[in-house]
């Protein structure tokens, strides 16, 4: 399965090339300082990417005041923050029925997973079988690929980073997604970016780097670069599903990881 990119992976880390560490003064002066020990002299965990590399950033949900529902949950009635933010993107999502054939064949939509704080967006194609089962991008084998290339490649943790995709329904068969289909969820991958005001984007194969940079350009000629994207910095690579069937590709991948880890300031001991 993925043991080609693992096998890469430590290779890499084997030749001391996989280590990460931050490339700026400011954070680098917080990797090096000792880690905080607790009286009970347990170690705190590192800092994450969005403490790492992140600008200051405000989670306003706090200022809203906070009310009971009926259901006697507590929800700021409106609540401005990020993911309150999603959310409610994601409950319009919930509703739509513009594709009708996706509408009517999805078990359920696929909006997004991660921090919506992070400054680095995975953008996929559309959710697969798995995906469309358990209602979250990239859980299946393509996605454990993806988790890999996050936490073994970049040494980031899954939940730091934001993962969303093209499409948000699965087309049937996990065909290729329409022009048209994702003429209508485009607004909701624009929208989902504006929240996030993520300052990188790693496209995942030709679907999502064709649509969001609305390029004929292959996947091939698109990689291996820096794009702009409304002043994001995009960078492409191969579909991890696509690299489970052509592992020779993975090494084009690492590439592209180490490329865009460098943008991000991320960098190699
Ligand atoms: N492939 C994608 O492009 N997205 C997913 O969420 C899963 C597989």
């Amino acid at each position: 399965m993925h043991e080609g990119i693992s096998d890469y992976l430590e290779i890499m880390h084997l030749a001391g090339l996989s280590d990460l560490n931050m490339a700026t003064e400011r954070t680098r002066r917080r990797i090096r300082e000792p880690a905080t020990v607790s009286p009970d002299r347990q170690q705190v965990a590192p800092p994450s990417l969005v403490e790492c590399i992140s600008e200051v950033m405000v989670d306003d949900s706090a200022a809203i005041p906070a009310s009971e529902t009926t259901d006697g949950t507590l929800q700021t009635a409106m609540d401005s923050s990020k993911a309150g933010q999603l959310r409610r993107l994601a409950e319009e999502v919930a509703q739509c029925t513009q594709c009708r054939e996706l509408a009517s064949s999805r078990k359920q939509t696929v909006f997004g997973v991660g921090n919506p704080d992070s400054p680095l967006v995975f953008l996929g194609e559309a959710p697969g079988a798995d995906e469309d089962k358990q209602g979250e991008p990239f859980v299946g084998r393509a996605g454990q690929l993806l988790t890999d290339i996050i936490t073994k490649g970049m040494k980031v943790r899954r939940e730091d980073v934001y993962i969303c995709n093209i499409l948000r329904c699965r087309p049937p068969g996990n065909r290729t997604p329409l022009p048209e289909e994702a003429g209508h969820c485009r607004p909701f991958l624009d929208r989902t970016l504006e929240i996030i005001k993520p300052k990188f984007i790693c496209c995942l194969g030709a679907v999502a780097a064709k649509n969001l940079l609305d390029s004929e350009k292959s996947i091939g000629a698109l990689r291996g670069k820096v794009w702009d994207y409304n002043e994001i910095k995009v960078i492409c690579t191969y579909h991890p599903a696509y690299l489970l069937r052509n592992p020779a590709a993975k090494k084009d991948t690492w590439e592209d990881i180490q490329l865009l880890m460098r943008e991000m300031s991320l960098h190699f001991r």
